[in-house]
């Protein structure tokens, strides 16, 4: 195809003019992977067409939310609905509790939620609470998590513990992230140290759990334990950011995963978007009754939100939760999504291409090293020249995977296995070249 008949091209170029980088997230603009985005037409089940009319299937799914795959009837069929009843009344409506009441019904740690309509503002607002419920200032992040991108949290790793970070963002003053004081995930001793230093000026600690903006790398066991441990030690909240992870990897997100390991294991705060929203622009915040009950009205925490509870949204987000209750939902996204990574992991294999993967329910993640990662550093020394041609290689054979090496991918109820064998087949041809 010459750039003259490439629809996406053309679209760019003219994208470009209008919108920076001629995209709305910069992930979109395929930056780190080279070439040429593609522009979706449009999508259905496992799939999208671009504007060639090339199909692909999906695995980023909008990134995690299309959970179901594309246009699940029932979904569209309850936004359709909604759609005649109005978009938006700015007052409230029974879905909106309908919609926290299935949420708090799923993950139990939390008493009330509030609902917003992006994840940047619920990690925002999150923080907030904890900061209004403590009196303290400081917050822990992990260098690699992302939460968004509020000020506070665009932020790198300072020189050392003594120093809090530094903005990875220009337009963020140094004395906004001045209370933010980013640690190496998985780092205990660093952790421990960092508690002891700070722990009684901390207001949270949030993490992502599983986290899917370094790829895929888990809290291991003992380090979550130990987040949990000190944070009650020393009066700061946990917060989980499970954004992504959130109903993705199990109907009760992950920490219900890691209850399973570690008896009575609840995070003080959550944070929610993505799949509760169905696609739909919809995220939530939420805790035990006491920080909860710190926000406007009702308390001197301010938030807000004039589409936050959007009643399109809230149908689309209830008809989505409504199928991922449905019996074995998750075993089967499960079998999926580790059908998926063990068919990589042999073609991997049998092509001497050092390779691993992990995955839980429908998120997983693969890396062109012999061992799994425990942190960002090590993520960031994929060779990136390998990971694009394995990009570039599996578009040209219409599979759609993160265009970055430092993104989760997604499963959906909607990929077959025929959907997951043509994505091996397409791999291992791949890897011979790797
Ligand atoms: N937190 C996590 C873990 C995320 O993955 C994301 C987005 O990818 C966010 C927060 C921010 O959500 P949003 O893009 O809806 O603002």
């Amino acid at each position: 195809m010459t750039a003259a008949t490439d629809s996406n091209q053309t679209l760019f170029d003219r994208a470009r003019k209008v919108i920076p980088g001629g995209v709305n997230s910069p992930v979109r603009a395929f930056k780190a992977v080279g070439g040429t985005p593609r522009f979706v037409a449009r999508a259905h089940g496992a799939y999208f067409w671009d504007a060639n009319g090339q199909r692909y299937v999906d695995y980023i799914g909008s990134w995690g939310p299309m959970i179901l795959g594309h246009g699940h009837p029932a979904v569209v069929e309850a936004v359709q609905r909604a759609l005649l009843e109005g978009f938006s009344y700015g007052a409230p409506t029974e879905r909106e509790v309908e919609l926290a009441e299935a949420i708090l019904q799923r993950v139990p740690s939390m008493d009330m939620l509030r609902l917003v309509s992006s994840g940047t503002e619920a990690a925002m607002s999150a923080i907030r609470v904890a900061r209004g419920a403590t009196g303290r200032s400081k917050l822990i992040k992990f260098e690699g998590c992302y939460h968004g991108h509020a000020d506070a949290l665009l932020v790198k790793a300072g020189s050392g513990l003594a120093t809090f970070g530094n903005p990875t963002s220009a337009g963020v003053p140094p004395e906004v992230v001045q209370h933010t004081l980013v640690l190496e995930y998985n780092n205990i001793e660093q952790l421990e140290d960092a508690f002891k230093l700070h722990g009684r000026e901390l207001a949270c600690l949030m993490i992502e759990p599983i986290a899917g903006n370094m790829n895929f790398v888990r809290a291991s066991l003992p380090f979550m334990r130990r987040c949990r441990e000190l944070c009650s030690q020393y009066g700061a909240l946990l917060v989980f950011d499970e954004v992504m992870t959130g109903m993705r990897v199990a109907l009760g997100s992950a920490q219900s995963v890691y209850a399973r390991d570690i008896p009575g294991f609840e995070p003080d705060m959550t944070v929610l978007g993505k799949v509760i929203g169905g696609g739909m622009p919809l995220a939530a915040f939420g805790g035990k009754r006491a920080l909860m009950e710190q926000l406007a009205p009702l308390g001197p925490v301010y938030q807000a939100g004039t589409l936050s509870g959007n009643p399109v949204a809230t149908a689309c987000g209830l008809a989505t939760l409504k199928e991922t209750g449905k019996p074995g939902f998750y075993e089967e996204l499960s079998r999926k999504t580790k059908l998926l990574m063990s068919g990589l992991q042999t073609a991997a294999t049998a092509e001497g291409v050092p390779f691993s993967t992990d995955s839980e329910g429908g998120m997983f993640g693969f890396f062109l090293f012999p061992e799994l990662p425990q942190n960002y550093a090590k993520v960031m020394t994929t060779d990136n020249a390998r990971f694009n041609k394995f990009f570039h290689g599996m578009l040209e054979r219409g599979v759609y995977f993160a265009p970055a090496l430092y993104e989760a991918g997604f499963m959906s109820a909607a990929h077959t296995e025929a959907d997951i064998a043509a994505t091996v087949a397409a791999a291992s041809e791949i890897f011979q070249t790797l």
